[in-house]
């Protein structure tokens, strides 16, 4: 199976609560921004019923915009 180099290499992303501090690796969406290795998102615990906006972070600790 051929190296699909349009994705990213890492297929996966991790999902951090900054609330609990929760982590979690899941698959990265295609929406999601390939320079980002860390979606911040409030975990169901800890949801609160407000919105609360994902953000994204890659691997140099910056938020990507
Ligand atoms: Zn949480």
């Amino acid at each position: 199976m051929a190296v699909n180099r349009y994705k990213s290499l890492d297929p996966l992303i991790e999902l951090r609560c900054p609330d609990c501090g929760e982590t979690m690796r899941t698959a990265r969406l295609d929406d999601d921004p390939p320079e980002a290795t860390v979606c911040e998102i409030i975990c169901p615990d800890c949801d609160d019923g407000d919105f609360h906006a994902a953000r994204f972070i890659d691997r140099y600790g910056n938020e990507v915009r």
